[in-house]
C-alpha cells in the first residue's frame, strides 16, 4: 500500500508507469538550448494507480513525495538501497521471516542467521569466513577496531584524513573530517595524509602517500600498530578514489609491523563499484577484517557485519561478546534475499555498464561546464566536484546547493558531500538504467546552465 515515511517521501512499490524519459538533448555550448524546466516537468509523469505495479518491471529507483510527485533517487538512501526501494523479494523475505521468528538473540542459532552468514562468507576471499553481525556501520567499525586491538595487543590505529568511519568513540576517532567530529575522547588514532589524486599533496603518486604511513608509524607510534583502516573509495569524504598503488604498499607496511588491515566496505561493497563485488578487490589487496553495513547488505534494513579469519575471531569467541539485535533474523533474511537479487538481476554487471556510461556522460558535461572541476568514482559510486575556479579548485559551496535544489524541482534527488560540501555523490540503487543516467545528466546540465 501507499505509505508515508519520514521526510515526506514514500517508497516506490506503488508505481505504475514507465518513467517518461526525456531524450538526450543536443546542447550547443555556451547557450543552453535544451527544454525549459516546465517542459521537463511536464514530461515527468505523476504517480498513477497502485494496481498496475505488477506489470511494471523495475520501479524501484524512485521516491514519491506527499503529492505523488516522482523523483529519480540518485542517492539511494546514502548508498544503502542497492536492489531498489521495496524490492518485492526483499519485502517477501522480511514478511516471511517475521511470520516465523522475529527475534531469539544469537544465543540460539536459527536458519536465517546461519544461512546468511554462510552466503556472506562465501563472497569473501581467503580465510575471511567468520561473521559477526551488528546493527550499523559504526558498530561494525567499533568491533573491528576492538578486535584488532585485542589481537595485536596494541592500541594505535591509523586511518586516513578525510575518512568517515562512524560516530561512536573509536569510529569517530578514526573519522578525520572536523565537521563530523565532536570534542570528546577519541584516543589512539593517527591520521595519514589522504592519497587523494585531485586535492592531495602528492597528486596521484600512490607510493609517496604510502611513505607517509611508514613515517607515521616511526614517529607517531611505538613502532607497532593495531590496524590500518580505510575505505576503498571515500564516500562521505566526496567519492575520493585512493591513488593507484597506495593500498598494496600500505598493507605490506602494516603487516610488517604486526598490524591488521581493516577494509571499511560500508559504502563501497556489495557490487556498487561494478568491476568487483568488494571495493578492496580493485586495489588488489586482501584485508584481515572487512566491515560492512548500509551499502546494500540489507537494502535499507538496519544490518551490519564484521567478517574476519578464525584466528582473529578467536579473541572474541574466547570471551563473552554479544550484540542483542546484531543478526536479528528478520534483518538477516533481508540480507540473504539481497545477495540473491544482486546475483539474479546481474546488478554488479549493471552497476559496471551503467556506471561507465554515466561517467562518460558526466565527463562530457565537465568539458562543457567550467564549474565541474572533477568527475570520479567507479560503477554506481560517482562524484562530481563543483569549483568556481578550476586552477584554484575553489569549492562551489553555494552553487552546488542551487543546482541541487533545481534538480530536485525537476525530479532528481542527488547527494552531496566532501569536506567542503561541494561534491555531488551519485550512489543510486544498482538497478539504475541508462535512461535514468541520461535523465540525471540532462537535468544536471540544465540546472548548471541556469546558474
Ligand atoms: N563507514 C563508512 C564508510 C560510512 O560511510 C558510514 C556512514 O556513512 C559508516 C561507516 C557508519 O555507518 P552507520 O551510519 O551505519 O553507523
Amino acid at each position: 500500500g501507499y505509505s508515508r515515511s519520514a521526510g515526506a517521501c514514500t517508497a516506490a512499490n506503488d508505481v505504475v508507469e514507465v518513467f517518461p524519459r526525456i531524450p538526450s538533448f543536443d546542447y550547443t555550448p555556451p547557450a543552453y538550448t535544451g527544454p525549459t524546466a516546465d517542459e521537463i516537468l511536464k514530461k515527468r509523469k505523476e504517480f498513477l494507480s497502485p494496481s498496475m505495479f505488477y506489470f511494471y518491471s523495475k520501479p524501484m529507483q524512485y521516491l514519491f513525495d506527499e503529492n505523488g510527485r516522482r523523483y529519480l533517487d540518485a542517492f539511494g538512501g546514502i548508498a544503502t538501497v542497492c536492489c531498489g526501494h521495496c524490492h518485492p523479494d526483499v519485502v517477501k523475505a522480511i514478511v516471511n521471516q517475521s511470520n516465523s521468528l522475529q527475534h531469539s538473540t544469537i544465543l540460539y542459532l536459527n536458519h536465517s542467521i546461519a544461512d546468511f552468514a554462510e552466503a556472506l562468507a562465501s563472497k569473501l576471499p581467503g580465510d575471511l569466513k567468520v561473521v559477526f553481525f551488528t546493527n550499523s556501520g559504526t558498530e561494525a567499525n567499533e568491533l573491528a577496531m576492538m578486535m584488532a586491538r585485542l589481537y595485536t595487543g596494541c592500541n594505535d590505529i591509523i586511518s586516513l584524513r578525510n575518512a568517515y568511519h562512524g560516530n561512536a568513540a573509536a569510529s569517530m576517532g578514526a573519522t578525520a573530517q572536523s565537521n563530523w567530529k565532536f570534542n570528546v575522547v577519541q584516543s589512539g588514532v593517527h591520521h595519514a595524509i589522504n592519497p587523494d589524486p585531485y586535492r592531495g599533496l602528492f597528486g596521484s603518486d600512490g607510493e609517496k602517500y604510502a611513505k607517509d604511513v611508514e613515517d607515521l608509524i616511526q614517529f607517531g607510534t611505538s613502532g607497532h600498530v593495531a590496524a590500518f583502516m580505510s575505505e576503498a573509495i571515500q564516500g562521505v569524504g566526496g567519492i575520493v578514489e585512493l591513488a593507484s598503488g597506495y593500498l598494496p604498499v600500505v598493507y605490506n607496511t602494516i603487516k610488517k609491523v604486526g598490524g591488521l588491515c581493516i577494509a571499511d566496505e560500508v559504502q563501497s561493497g556489495f557490487a556498487r563499484t561494478g568491476s568487483h563485488f568488494w571495493g578492496f578487490e580493485s586495489h588488489g589487496v586482501v584485508p584481515d577484517i572487512v566491515t560492512m553495513a548500509k551499502v546494500g547488505i540489507g537494502n535499507g534494513i538496519p544490518l551490519g557485519a564484521v567478517v574476519t579469519t578464525p584466528k582473529i575471531a578467536e579473541v572474541l569467541t574466547r570471551r563473552s561478546y554479544f550484540n542483542t539485535f546484531g543478526g536479528n533474523p528478520v534483518c538477516t533474511a533481508a540480507g540473504l534475499a539481497v545477495l540473491k537479487v544482486i546475483e539474479r538481476e546481474n546488478l554488479q554487471e549493471n552497476a559496471h555498464a551503467v556506471g561507465s556510461y554515466l561517467k562518460e556522460r558526466l565527463n562530457a558535461l565537465k568539458a562543457k561546464h567550467e564549474i565541474i572541476g572533477d568527475v570520479r568514482g567507479r560503477g554506481l559510486m560517482l562524484g562530481v566536484e563543483l569549483v568556481t575556479d578550476r586552477q584554484l579548485k575553489t569549492p562551489a559551496k553555494v552553487e552546488i546547493l542551487q543546482v541541487m535544489e533545481q534538480m530536485k524541482e525537476l525530479g532528481v534527488l542527488i547527494g552531496k558531500g566532501g569536506f567542503y560540501g561541494n561534491v555531488f555523490r551519485i550512489t543510486p540503487p544498482l538497478c539504475f538504467s541508462k535512461e535514468d543516467a541520461d535523465f540525471l545528466v540532462d537535468v544536471m546540465d540544465y540546472a548548471i546552465a541556469k546558474l
